[in-house]
C-alpha cells in the first residue's frame, strides 16, 4: 500500500562518509522547494568506513525527510537499487548517484514530464560522459555496441538517473532474476518514455567505486542474460570449421593418393590450437551462462537489509523492515 508520499529519492553509498553530508544538504533545500511530500532514500551498501553513520545522522537531522536502510555487507550497486525500489513507496521514485555526478537541478523538470505531461519513466542520457579514462570510455562502447548488437536494445549514453512511476516500480518488483542490469531491465518493462540530456558533473570527493573486476562482470552478466546469441555463435563458428575441416579432408586425400603425403604437418598443428581455442571459449562461454542458472536456481536474496533507520524510529513498523529482497 502507498504511504500517500509523492516522491522518493533513492540512492546507493558505496564508502562515500564524506560525500553523504554534501549531497543531503544539496537536496533537502532543492526537494523542499517542489512543494511535494518526499523523502530521501540513502543505501548503505555494506561500506566499511563511517558511511552508515553519517546516513543515520542525516535522518537524525531530518527525521521526516531522510531514511537510511543498511545492506549486510557490499551487494553492489545493482542489488543496493534492488533494495532501495523495493522498500520505496511512494508515487513516483527517482534514482541517482549518491555523488551528486548526476545533477540535481534537473528534478524540477523530471518532475514536470512525469506529472504534467503524464510520462511514466523519465531517463537521463549522458551527452558527454564526464572526465573518464580512455579506458573506461573505450570499456563503455565496446560494451554498449555489442550489448546493442546482441540484445536489440541501445543503451549507449544511457545512465541510470531516471524517475520511475510507481507504476513501474510494482512492475519492477515482480521481475525476479537475481542478476540484475537496471539500465537493461528498465528499458525491457516498456511503459511510457522520454528523456533528457545531461551533462555528467565532476566527483568532488573521492573516486569512482567501480573496480574493474565488477565492471567486467557486470558487462558479463548483461550480455548473458540479455542475450543468447553468443551460445548461437557457437555453432556458427563450429559450421566454419566443418567447412575448413572437409576442404583440409580432400586436400589431405589428394596429397595421400599422390604420394606427397608427408608435407601439411604444420597445418594440422595450426588447425589443433584453432580447435582448440575454439573448444575453449566455447566451454567458458557455456559456463557462463551455467553459472548464471545456477545462480537463478539457488534462489538466495538479492540483498540482505540489517539496518533501517525507520525501524529504530518506529519499533512496531516491520511491514518494510529487514528485508531479504525475495518478496515483490
Ligand atoms: N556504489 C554502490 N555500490 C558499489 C559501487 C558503487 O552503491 O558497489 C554507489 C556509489 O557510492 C555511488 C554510485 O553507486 O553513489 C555510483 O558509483 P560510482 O560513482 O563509483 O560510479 P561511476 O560514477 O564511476 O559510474
Ligand atoms: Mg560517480
Amino acid at each position: 500500500m502507498c504511504s500517500g508520499m509523492d516522491l522518493i529519492v533513492l540512492m546507493p553509498f558505496y564508502n562515500e562518509e564524506k560525500q553523504i553530508p554534501v549531497t543531503v544538504e544539496r537536496m533537502v533545500p532543492l526537494l523542499d522547494g517542489l512543494g511535494l511530500s518526499y523523502s530521501l532514500l540513502l543505501v548503505n551498501d555494506g561500506s566499511s568506513d563511517g558511511t552508515w553513520k553519517a546516513i543515520t545522522e542525516s535522518s537524525e537531522k531530518y527525521p521526516s525527510r531522510v531514511r537510511g536502510i543498511s545492506l549486510s555487507r557490499n551487494f553492489g550497486k545493482e542489488a543496493a537499487i534492488c533494495a532501495g525500489l523495493d522498500v520505496a513507496d511512494a508515487e513516483a521514485v527517482i534514482l541517482m548517484d549518491g555523488d551528486l555526478q548526476h545533477p540535481p537541478e534537473l528534478i524540477p523538470e523530471m518532475i514536470r514530464l512525469w506529472r504534467d505531461e503524464g510520462f511514466e519513466i523519465v531517463e537521463g542520457i549522458k551527452s558527454n560522459r564526464g572526465r573518464e579514462g580512455i579506458f573506461s570510455k573505450v570499456q563503455a562502447k565496446l560494451f554498449y555496441g555489442l550489448f546493442y548488437r546482441l540484445s536489440g536494445y541501445d543503451l549507449s549514453d544511457a545512465s541510470d538517473y531516471k524517475l520511475l512511476d510507481r507504476k513501474v516500480v510494482l512492475k519492477w518488483r515482480t521481475l525476479r532474476e537475481h542478476n540484475t542490469f537496471f539500465r537493461g531491465l528498465s528499458a525491457w518493462l516498456g511503459f511510457r518514455k522520454t528523456n533528457f540530456s545531461f551533462d555528467v558533473a565532476e566527483r568532488q570527493i573521492g573516486r569512482s567505486r567501480w573496480k574493474l573486476s565488477s565492471l567486467l562482470r557486470l558487462s558479463l552478466h548483461a550480455i548473458v542474460s540479455f542475450s543468447a546469441v553468443p551460445l548461437h555463435l557457437i555453432s556458427f563458428i563450429g559450421a566454419i570449421f566443418l567447412v575448413g575441416t572437409i576442404i583440409l579432408l580432400i586436400q589431405t586425400l589428394f596429397n595421400y593418393f599422390s604420394g606427397v603425403a608427408a608435407g601439411g604437418f604444420t597445418t594440422v598443428i595450426i588447425v589443433n590450437l584453432a580447435v582448440g581455442a575454439c573448444v575453449m571459449i566455447s566451454l567458458g562461454l557455456i559456463g557462463t551462462y551455467i553459472a548464471l542458472i545456477f545462480d537463478e536456481v539457488k534462489n538466495r536474496p538479492r540483498y540482505i537489509i540489517s539496518e533501517d533507520t525507520r525501524m529504530s524510529r518506529e519499533p512496531d513498523d516491520h511491514s518494510e523492515s529487514l528485508s531479504t529482497g525475495k518478496e515483490p
